[in-house]
């Protein structure tokens, strides 16, 4: 069988006036105005434990959008034994008929619940309607239909045989289960991580997390009604310690599909290592992790697209992308040209609830993000060695709201420079004109982490040296383009060094890591 070639969802604008706007308000105000609650969901059922945790919008935080249940060991048990017993008839299932339900997941999202996951995003993370239609929308609804076409592109893919030999590849799941962990910050991602490993014939114990609890319950909603068999996707909440140690301790784990911060896939990989003994199977240990993203800007860079590059790409959405630009080297002789730029920009951009559609900037995911990033920022306002020359101002009152900060600092190893803030602060170094090179090297060796970064030149040279000198400091390297905003089929994602495993989400690649071929000779 073929199946439809994938192509990109097209984003809607939401322009003033327009119908899809006007219906993502008022589901926005209906969603707003009840309450939910998030149960386990362990073998098609819900199950509630009467340990709840409650769910606000970020933006409003004393509001209260519902309650979410938390495990206890006995269920992640239990969760694990029932994804196993779903195993044999998911794995032994015909792709067609997995695709059938991805795709059919994917139309449910496009149309009728456009609208609901999106606001899911808007009230539970603080998006911006426009940032969450290209994530919960657009990336979500890509990632399942372009992982069906290259799920049956690498079925395909066959060994040669001879007259005398049939050989052929069975492209098996794994043996055992996968754990997915998933993030606040893409609705997409949070239903990718657990989707791609089942496409490919695997069962799944997902663990969202707590910020994202309410988006993720429209996703399980989704994939429910797309068909997905009970036991197949298991999703868990609760302490997540508690939560890794169980999933981690049984014999049959077989892989994490994983996206977060660094220590925490740092130390699941520990913990990996030392139950090696007791799995039957090498787990296969897949994850995207934190950033420290650059825009390096030579001197024939335009200072408009530069300014541009860095507004988009360091205060879309708050700048909790693991993509964000967060630290910036640019030319001497185009800074004031930049500054300028820049300065306008972010004065133009309103701050406050997603609710109004003209904010640009809402509030960052929760207290502890809100206070980490208001000490960076007052230590930078007292610190000789930087100047905050927009924003710097702070709010916790009704929701974790940060203006977008710019530090400019002469000490090109400054702590904002090298340390990953995860929010809306950006930090600068104007470095001389003469020092290019000197620069690029700078920028290589300043962070541990290599995931995005963007170079911008009119100088073909230049770009050339920059080309070569970061070829190990981004697994997503843009020209004259923010580094953020990824396309699922135009820029697989991911990159190296604390960045993670660069499985490329959104790729080939990643789905390769779900299956364990079997390789069959039969001779005539
Ligand atoms: N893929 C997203 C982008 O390109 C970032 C994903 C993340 O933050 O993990 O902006």
């Amino acid at each position: 069988f073929e199946v439809p070639i994938a192509v990109n969802e097209p984003v809607k604008d939401y322009a003033p006036g327009s119908p899809e706007r006007a219906t993502v308000s008022a589901t926005y105000t209906e969603m707003y105005n009840s309450t939910i609650d998030v149960p386990l969901y362990i073998n098609g059922k819900n199950v509630t434990t009467g340990d709840t945790g409650t769910m606000s919008p970020p933006h409003d935080h004393k509001h209260i959008l519902g309650t979410y249940h938390k495990a206890e060991k006995k269920h992640i048990t239990e969760a694990i034994d029932t994804a196993l017993e779903a195993r044999t008839k998911w794995a032994e299932m015909p792709w067609e008929q997995r695709a059938g339900i991805f795709l059919r997941a994917a139309e449910l999202i496009a149309g009728p619940y456009r609208a609901k996951i999106n606001a899911a995003t808007m009230l539970g993370q603080s998006k911006s309607i426009y940032q969450a239609e290209i994530d919960a929308a657009c990336e979500l609804i890509d990632f399942l239909r372009f992982n069906v076409q290259y799920m049956t592109e690498i079925y395909k893919e066959q060994p040669a045989s001879t007259s005398g030999a049939w050989n052929r590849l069975e492209y098996r799941p794994l043996e055992g289960f996968i754990y997915a962990i998933t993030p606040f910050n893409f609705t997409a991602i949070a239903a990718n991580l657990p989707a791609s490993a089942a496409l490919m014939g695997n069962v799944v114990v997902w663990k969202p997390s707590d910020s994202q609890v309410y988006s993720a319950k429209i996703i399980l909603d989704i994939f429910k009604e797309a068909g997905v068999p009970a036991g197949v996707i298991n999703m868990v909440m609760g302490d997540p310690v508690m939560i890794t140690d169980t999933v981690l301790a049984s014999p049959d784990f077989s892989g994490v599909h994983f996206t977060g911060s660094t220590h925490v896939f740092k130390d699941i990989w520990q913990k990996i290592g030392t139950n090696i003994h007791n799995y039957k199977t090498y787990p296969r240990i897949v994850g995207e992790t934190g950033g420290k993203d650059f825009i390096v800007a030579h001197k024939t860079a335009n200072p408009i697209q530069v300014a541009t590059g860095i507004v988009r790409g360091a205060f879309e959405f708050q700048g909790q992308k693991c993509s964000a630009a967060s630290r910036c080297y640019i030319s001497k002789s185009i800074w004031s040209d930049v500054k300028a730029q820049l300065i306008k920009d972010i004065d133009s951009l309103k701050m406050g609830s997603p609710e109004d559609m003209s904010n640009f900037i809402t509030a960052v995911i929760h207290e502890g993000s809100f206070d980490k990033l208001a000490s960076y920022i007052d230590a930078a306002k007292k610190d000789t060695n930087a100047e905050i020359i927009a924003g710097g101002n702070y709010d916790k009152s009704v929701g974790y709201f940060i203006e977008p900060t710019v530090i400019v600092t002469e000490d090109p190893k400054y702590k904002t420079m090298s340390t990953e803030l995860f929010g809306p602060v950006v930090t600068i170094y104007v470095f001389d004109d003469s020092k290019w090179e000197e620069t690029l090297q700078l920028v290589d060796g300043t962070s541990e982490y290599a995931l995005t970064g963007a170079v911008f030149s009119e100088d073909r040279y230049a770009l050339e040296v920059a080309i070569k000198a970061l070829q190990n400091a981004a697994g997503n390297f843009y020209v004259n383009d923010k580094p953020t905003g990824a396309v699922v089929g135009q820029q697989p994602f991911g990159g190296a060094r604390a960045s993670g495993t660069n499985d490329k989400a959104g790729s080939k690649l990643n789905l390769y890591r779900w299956i364990s071929p079997r390789m069959i000779k039969e001779t005539f």
